[in-house]
């Protein structure tokens, strides 16, 4: 079959490679002049910065696109399992590392918080167990509604261990008495965009996964995964296209018949797979008001203020990934749900010339700064740069005086650079009970359009998104 795929973000590009060893001629066409989409780096200077993922887990799953086009994630990237995985800071001045193992991150659990030990153990058990049943139902193929999970599920309990019912926030509260400790699994809500006072306590299962699958550097950065998946995609015989818009998505008696170039071209086609925010999809490439309705009405996921630092000189006590929590996670989450910016915001830095030299110049630091922010939320550069370093400066570390250069994203760079409406990361925001059976599907409208990638089913995040691929390419057959 002749598949076109648009857009060459990370679910485009395994889409591609699992379509193509499948024996299907395939197109791909991206507006970008690069690949990756959100997957973006910043090279300057002799720095290189990710601008978009910094964390990655989970590797077997790239590993296994990279297999299918007979090769390896292994053969593709060099990979450092990060220790520590994290080191968190709240204002009190206390500070968690989070090791690379069980063993060890219980006693740093038990010296920091001495009651918890037993309750940080437990709740990653039950992480365990909603991401066990998560795996097995929600992940292992395209979703209508929970009626679906109750298809897959092997018997009645499997939904209730879920925890649909009970907020992040909520189910924190359960296991921990220290506030800390509730701020510090509310904070896997924001990895799909949402607040953990609203969105369920499901996304918990990522404290798990973190444990269990590790956090890892790629050398050179997280982004060289974008270039190796297309080199990839063009060894098995890709047409990748760079620079090349699709404006519209053409059908003909309800069956996909191409795309619509922006520049008048058509590609024919018997299979469309849509790789970009299907709000954008049905907004401009396949009008659909219905679907359209149904996506605004759901909400848009945060997006984020990102700010890249180029840092002479070395850092005492920083560590790859830390965290300078805010005061009040409860007031912080009640500003982004109101639609601004935190006045207190939670401020995230990745570092990875700690764990790579090769990503800064000798004797010099790449920071990447992320504080969530709301979508379509108007961000003032320098004001919210500044607080940004205040913040750090308040936690112990201050840069003010190192920094070589700044280069910063707001939501509506995220928008123009990636067509992420609003500057929205993750599509519709996962917040409620139902979201997430309530995402755009992976089957179109019409026959023969599939859509992949963070605004559809499963959801955003390298891994959802290469597993969302899997699923797409085994719908197309
Ligand atoms: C700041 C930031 C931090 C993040 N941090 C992490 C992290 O640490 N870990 C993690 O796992 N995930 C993280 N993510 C999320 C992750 O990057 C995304 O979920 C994932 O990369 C989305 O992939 P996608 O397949 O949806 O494609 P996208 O990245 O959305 O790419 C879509 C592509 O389609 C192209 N396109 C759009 N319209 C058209 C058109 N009409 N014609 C042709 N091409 C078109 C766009 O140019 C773009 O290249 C982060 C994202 C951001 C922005």
């Amino acid at each position: 079959m002749q598949v076109v795929v648009v857009g060459a973000g990370v679910g485009g590009l395994c889409a591609a490679i699992r379509l193509r060893a499948a024996g299907h001629d395939v197109t791909v066409f991206e507006r970008n002049p690069v690949v990756g989409g959100k997957l973006a780096a910043l090279r300057k200077g002799g720095y290189t910065f990710d601008l978009g993922p910094t964390l990655f887990t989970m590797p077997h799953l790239f590993d296994d696109v990279f297999r299918v086009a007979g090769s390896s994630l292994a053969a593709q990237v060099q990979m450092t399992r990060l220790d520590p995985q994290f080191r968190y800071r709240w204002a009190d001045g206390s500070t968690l590392d989070v090791p690379n193992d069980r063993e060890r991150t219980l006693d740093r659990v038990e010296a920091f918080s001495p009651d918890d030990g037993d309750s940080w153990m437990d709740f990653e058990y039950h992480a365990q167990q909603i991401w066990e049943v998560a795996e097995r139902t929600f992940l292992a193929g395209t979703v209508r509604s929970p009626w679906t999970l109750v298809a897959r599920s092997k018997n009645p309990l499997d939904l209730d261990r879920i925890e649909g019912k009970r907020t992040l926030h909520r189910l924190a509260q359960a296991y921990f008495d220290d506030r800390r400790l509730q701020q510090l699994v509310g904070r896997y809500a924001t990895y799909s965009g949402s607040s953990p006072y609203r969105a369920p306590g499901t996304l918990s299962c990522i404290f798990h996964i973190e444990q269990e699958y590790g956090c890892w550097h790629l050398h050179g950065g997280v982004a060289v995964l974008a270039e190796r998946l297309a080199t990839t995609a063009r060894r098995i015989g890709v047409d990748l296209r760079l620079g090349v818009d699709v404006g519209r998505v053409a059908t003909s008696r309800g069956s996909i018949s191409g795309v619509d170039l922006a520049d008048g071209g058509r590609q024919p086609a018997d299979v469309v797979v849509s790789d970009v925010d299907a709000e954008h999809l049905y907004t401009d490439l396949l009008p659909d008001s219905k679907r359209r309705k149904r996506i605004t009405k759901m909400g848009r996921s945060m997006s984020a203020f990102v700010m890249c630092a180029a840092v002479r000189g070395r850092t005492e006590g920083v560590a790859h990934h830390n965290v300078f929590f805010s005061l009040d996670d409860e007031q912080e989450f009640d500003d982004l749900a109101k639609g601004r910016p935190a006045t207190d915001p939670t401020v995230y830095a990745c570092v990875s010339s700690v764990t790579d030299p090769s990503m800064a110049p000798t004797d010099a630091e790449n920071w990447v700064f992320l504080v969530n922010a709301p979508a379509d939320t108007g961000i003032d550069r320098k004001l919210m740069s500044a607080a940004v370093l205040n913040r750090v400066a308040e936690r112990g570390i201050d840069l003010r005086d190192r920094i070589e250069f700044t280069r910063t994203l707001l939501p509506a760079d995220i928008d123009a650079r990636y067509r992420a409406p609003g500057g929205a990361i993750y599509g519709t925001s996962s917040n409620g009970r139902t979201a997430a059976f309530r995402r755009p599907s992976n089957v179109g409208p019409v026959d023969g359009l599939f859509l992949v990638g963070g605004s559809t089913h499963p959801g955003g995040g390298l891994p959802l998104v290469a597993t969302g691929a899997h699923i797409v390419a085994d719908l197309v057959g």
